[in-house]
C-alpha cells in the first residue's frame, strides 16, 4: 500500500499532538476536530482499510481498541460517553488509508462538528504540536 502522513506522524517525521505511544499504537489529535477531544488512535503497522484486515490481525486489533478506550477512560470521556469510529472506503468517508479510530467524546447540548473530509493543512499541525 501507498504510506499516508500517518506513517510519517508515527515516526516523528511531521508534527501532531501525540496523545499515547506504545509499541503497537500511536493516538493522536485530530487536526480538523469534531469535538473539543477528537483523537485518533492508528496501528504503527500500515493497514490501509477494513477490507484488508486478516485473522492474524485480530490482537492487533484489540490492542487499538483497548488503547483507545484506556485513553478515553483516562480522559475521564466514558462516563459521559463517545464514538469510536472507522471509516472505510470513499464513500464511508475514510481520507487517510491507514487505518484509524476516531474518539468522538460526546456532551449533551454538543453536537459533532461535520467530518469534512479536507485534508489538513500541515503548517496548521507546527503551531500544535507538543513534540
Ligand atoms: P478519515 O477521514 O480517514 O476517517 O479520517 C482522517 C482524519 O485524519 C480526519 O479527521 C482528518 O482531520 C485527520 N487528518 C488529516 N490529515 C491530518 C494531519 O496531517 N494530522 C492530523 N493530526 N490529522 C490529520
Amino acid at each position: 500500500m501507498a504510506e499516508t502522513l500517518f506513517s510519517r506522524i508515527i515516526r516523528r517525521e511531521i508534527p501532531a499532538q501525540i496523545v499515547h505511544e506504545d509499541e503497537h499504537v500511536v493516538g493522536f489529535r485530530d487536526i480538523n476536530p469534531q469535538a473539543p477531544t477528537h483523537v485518533l488512535f492508528v496501528p504503527r503497522q500500515a493497514i490501509a482499510t477494513l477490507n484488508d484486515l486478516v485473522a492474524a490481525d485480530a490482537e492487533l486489533i484489540g490492542r487499538l481498541v483497548l488503547a483507545a478506550t484506556a485513553y478515553a477512560k483516562s480522559q475521564q470521556l466514558a462516563d459521559d460517553g463517545y464514538r469510536l469510529v472507522m471509516n472505510c472506503n470513499r464513500h464511508g468517508g475514510q481520507t487517510v488509508f491507514h487505518l484509524h479510530f476516531h474518539i468522538l467524546p460526546l456532551k449533551e447540548g454538543v453536537d459533532l462538528r461535520p467530518h469534512t473530509g479536507q485534508m489538513a493543512d500541515h503548517s496548521i499541525l507546527a503551531a500544535q504540536a507538543l513534540a
